[in-house]
């Protein structure tokens, strides 16, 4: 990049819901200094970009690259390995391509569950032979090909290097234009970047740090979903019942989801030191629940505590909600397979 060059950026969107796009326009007025300051060279969202454009730039020419989204199939393999490779910085922008996401829940299951669920034991479907997509046909015109679906969802940088990190499903937009800021004061004003790998955009402290509920010990004898209690309005929703990720999940949001009377969902990913969010949370709620006394027998305690336990809807949806991918398991055992890190 010359010095009167405008430096490039790209965001691209591969498995993910499309929100983390929406967050970026939610910076408002402030988009228009984005435009004043970059140059836009891929972004498939809102203008009308296709990969050969970005085959064509010499290597490391876009700036910056925002990449929102896991990696499910073979396409979003190719064009992580294609921005990578035409951008000087990458940044897992958004849990699904921090640490997979939604998409990587499907990492709990199996490709061949999935394309069941999806395709043929469904009541929305009506498909009575059974047909699911194939990556190759051949149709009297030649043969049309579509990506191939991998039975485990990745994030980012478990197929491509990664430079840095914006967590949030989506990030908050105040930390997305922090994070721009940061980088345009680097690239303009030779300011000091964050060291590579870092987790930006984000505090590092836990979410409970800035919520302003009031906590105290906790002591929970059934879990309750949102739907069944209305909490009370300045007390901890952990205390009230409420699985509250809290705890386990790096601040940085504003605690906005605990303000308005949810649980944190636990879309900042883990704490620092933490390698496991999912296991901190399972450790953390094991510490609060209050099932019996000393004196009770192994067993009958045991029964009560897997009473209380019960009263949580879906645990490993709930706890690995958003760091399925990027957990120890990555993914569960299915079909006697470890299904670590395998790409199909
Ligand atoms: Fe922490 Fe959630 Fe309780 Fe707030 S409501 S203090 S975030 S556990």
């Amino acid at each position: 990049m010359t010095k009167n060059e405008k430096p490039k950026l790209a965001m691209y969107w591969s498995s993910s819901c499309g929100g983390c796009e929406v967050s970026v326009l939610n910076i408002h007025e402030k988009i228009l200094t984005v435009d004043e300051v970059f140059d836009i060279a891929f972004f498939p969202c809102i203008a009308d970009f296709k990969t050969k454009d970005v085959e064509a730039y010499p290597d490391g020419h876009i700036t910056v690259c925002l990449w929102n989204g896991a990696i499910r199939n073979s396409e979003n393999e190719e064009m992580a390995h294609l921005l990578r490779k035409k951008s000087t910085f990458m940044v897992a922008f958004g849990s699904c391509a921090y640490e997979g996401c939604i998409p990587a829940l499907s990492n709990l299951t199996s490709k061949e569950a999935t394309f069941n669920t999806v395709y043929k034991d469904n009541p929305t479907i009506d498909n009575p032979e059974g047909i699911i997509p194939l990556t190759s046909v051949q149709v009297p015109e030649g043969e049309l090909t579509i990506p191939e679906f991998y039975n485990t969802v990745k994030s980012l940088d478990q197929v491509v290097d990664v430079d840095y990190y914006l967590p949030g499903c989506p990030p908050e937009p105040e930390q997305i234009w922090a994070v721009l800021q940061v980088i345009v004061g680097a690239l303009l004003e030779g300011a000091p970047l964050p060291p590579k790998g870092s987790i930006v955009g984000a505090s590092n402290v836990a979410v409970c740090e800035g919520c302003e509920r009031e906590k105290s010990e906790k002591a929970i004898d059934r879990f309750y979903r949102p739907y069944e209690i209305v909490p009370e309005p300045d007390v901890c929703l952990l205390e009230q019942g409420l699985v509250c990720m809290g705890l386990a999940t790096r601040g940085g949001c504003g605690a906005l989801c605990p303000s308005v009377g949810i649980g944190c969902r636990g879309c900042y990913g883990p704490m620092p030191g933490v390698e496991d969010q999912g296991a901190k949370m399972l450790s953390a709620i094991a510490s609060v629940i209050s099932a019996g006394h000393e004196s009770m027998e192994e067993a009958e305690l045991e029964e009560r505590i897997q009473t209380v336990v019960d009263t949580i809807a879906d645990p490993a949806g709930t706890f690995y909600r958003f760091s399925m991918a990027h957990s120890l398991l990555q993914r569960a055992k299915v079909n006697g397979s470890n299904g670590k890190g395998e790409a199909a």
